[in-house]
């Protein structure tokens, strides 16, 4: 949901609990962080958890939140237990997919939905940055065929990292941040001053 207007600027807490608001049924309390592009998963905390990017939780009443901007949502659940996942390409390399699956005990028992990141389409990196993300999934992920320089599938190598990791479930709800202009913020269509795509999970009662 892409929500614009006047007015004082509103604070992440402010920002997350409106839109959360609109969503939930029920009043929830509401857990985020101060993403860093780090493979640190914490357990949730009502308010701002701590620095990480991913946050997990067998709490209910207790809504995880990750904001993107291009960089790739994910999900992922068990019966009693959920985890939110921001994952750029620094992530990525760095682990956060199988740090954030290492914190429930059955991975071939869990569902995963990878939410709306910037697509191959849009997505263009340099050589050092394409070849690493290829290393950390697969050279499929990596469109070279493009007159330029390399577009990297974000998504894509996800859901690999998430099959190796024996996730059997994976759902992709992928829409390219930076092509739909009209639902989704994209950093890099909009640059620093782009909005946030806000992604939530809670366990619900
Ligand atoms: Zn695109």
């Amino acid at each position: 949901m892409r929500f614009t207007g006047r007015g004082a600027p509103k604070t992440p807490r402010e920002s997350r609990r409106e839109v959360l608001d609109r969503i939930s049924p029920a009043s929830l309390e509401l857990a985020w962080l101060r993403q860093i592009h780090s493979n640190r998963v914490l357990e949730a905390q009502p308010g701002l958890t701590a620095e990480g990017d991913a946050l997990w939780t067998d709490q209910r009443g207790l809504a995880l939140c990750i904001a993107t901007a291009d960089c790739v949502p994910i999900v992922i659940a068990a019966a009693d237990r959920v985890a939110t996942v921001h994952a750029g390409w620094r992530g990525i390399i760095a682990g956060i997919v199988s740090a954030a699956v290492d914190v429930f005990p059955e991975p071939a028992r869990l569902t995963a939905w990878i939410g709306p990141a910037i697509g191959a389409c849009c997505y263009e990196v340099g050589e050092d940055v394409a070849t690493r993300i290829a290393e950390s999934a697969s050279p499929k992920v990596i469109n070279a065929n493009t007159g330029h320089r390399p577009h990297a599938d974000l998504s894509k190598a996800v859901e690999i990292q998430l099959s190796r990791l024996g996730v059997e479930d994976i759902r992709r709800l992928g829409e390219c941040t930076a092509c739909d202009c009209d639902r989704l913020w994209s950093y890099r269509r909009e640059g620093p001053g782009a909005g946030r795509n806000l992604t939530f999970a809670w366990i619900s009662e």
